[in-house]
């Protein structure tokens, strides 16, 4: 037997994955996963891209690049966050990462030492806690309603506890609960953590995933003192495979972070970046995330005004202005892991709640995902959901 890392040691398929992995059967209409709709993919497109790169570049496409991103690229999202996030930042500011996955994982390098605390939204990204974890970190959630995570509350929990370095939310279209933070609450949490000495990671793949409601602000964009840093991804917006993110964040956090890069992947893949920067600007990226929009606020509506009509009276739900997810909340008493067997004999899966949260407990909730199910397969999951709900709860 192979001699293991303590954390290696800790690593184990948990009970959810075994359920999760027989979601993947076709026949079974899952609203478990988060991926996008892949008849949206630009794949044509791409053919014409993938030819444009080689006949100006030739081999410099494929070659190794710097390690911050490739400069044409690095250009775009320098715009793309002006634009669309209100952050006036340089493209010094911006590294570009093989996903915001990446992102998280080397983050956690740069700002936890062992056993310090992280504190998040209640519940959260799981993604995010995977990629803490190695950094063997407490996790404190903070309260949070449907305007957000909780000032009042983050407050105490800062002056509390001085082993906090982290605060790790995502304010648009959360995963898992689809909550956006107002304004209020913005400028709010940025006033409190501007009291402490804290990094916040900002991570928003969602928002440009967005429904009906105008832009917000982001938290970067109302940063003064460089304690904020955003991770942005085109995983949800363009092609999740290519693996394209960044970060953006101040000079000391920026130059760190090459030099971790370095040692994980020395740089994200030249090609991919490319394939980004050319479709940007040789077709109209804009009209391609209205459409991606469009079908999903669609997919959105058919899911939430189907659950109004199915599910029993006693379970609600949020709904979404933005992104790819709803959260159902049953009855305290009910247990949605223990529901799974039941949803998956009917051929029908969600992700149970419970592991959302770091520190464990509340399983009365589960996540639903809209994006990736055509229109009739949402309203037949969904009834079944409803049967599965109606059999456990009318008892
Ligand atoms: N953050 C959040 C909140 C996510 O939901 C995801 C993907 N599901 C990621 C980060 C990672 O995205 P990617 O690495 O594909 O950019």
């Amino acid at each position: 037997m192979t001699r293991l890392s303590g954390f290696a040691q800790t690593l184990k398929a948990s009970d959810i994955a075994a359920l999760l992995k027989l979601t993947e059967k076709p026949e079974v209409i899952s609203f478990a996963g988060g991926l996008p709709a892949p008849e949206l993919f630009p794949i044509e497109e791409m053919k014409s891209v993938d030819t444009a790169i080689y006949e100006t570049e030739g081999s410099k496409a494929v070659q190794y690049g710097l390690t911050e991103g490739y400069g044409e690229f690095r250009k775009q999202l320098q715009k793309r966050m002006k634009d669309k996030f209100f952050v006036d930042c340089s493209t010094e500011d911006i590294v570009v990462t093989t996903g915001s996955q990446q992102a998280l994982f080397i983050l956690s390098q740069l700002l936890l030492d062992e056993g310090q605390t992280v504190l998040m939204e209640s519940p959260s990204y799981m993604g995010a806690i995977m990629a803490f974890n190695p950094r063997w970190p407490k996790y404190t959630e903070v309260p949070t309603d449907e305007a957000g995570m909780i000032p009042e509350e983050l407050d105490k929990i800062l002056a509390a506890d001085d082993s906090i370095r982290v605060i790790y939310v995502i304010p648009e279209f959360q995963n898992p609960t689809g909550i956006t933070w107002s304004l209020e609450r913005r400028k709010a949490f940025i006033e409190v953590i501007n009291k402490y000495d804290v990094t916040v990671l900002e991570d928003n793949p969602y928002g440009e995933i967005r429904y009906d409601i105008e832009r917000i602000p982001s938290l970067k964009s109302l940063d003064t003192q460089g304690k904020v840093v955003y991770m942005g991804s085109f995983s949800k917006i363009f092609l999740p495979g290519l693996r394209l993110g960044w970060i953006v964040a101040n000079p000391q956090i920026i130059d760190k972070f090459v030099k971790f890069k370095q040692a994980v992947d020395l740089g994200t893949s030249t090609f991919g970046q490319r394939q980004a920067a050319y479709y940007c600007n040789m077709y109209d990226m804009e009209a391609h995330i209205r459409k991606i929009t469009d079908l999903y606020r669609k997919r959105r509506d058919i899911m939430c005004a189907s659950m109004a009509k199915y599910f029993p009276d006693s379970v609600t739900f949020t709904y979404p202005k933005g992104g790819l997810f709803t959260w159902v909340t049953l009855p305290e008493h009910v247990d949605a892991t223990a529901l799974m067997p039941k949803c998956l004999a009917r051929n029908v899966a969600y992700v149970p709640g419970g592991i959302f949260y770091p520190n464990g407990g509340r399983r009365n909730h589960f996540r639903l995902n809209y994006s990736n199910m055509p229109e009739e397969r949402i309203v037949e999951g969904v009834k079944r959901l409803g049967e599965v709900l109606h059999a456990a709860l009318d008892a």
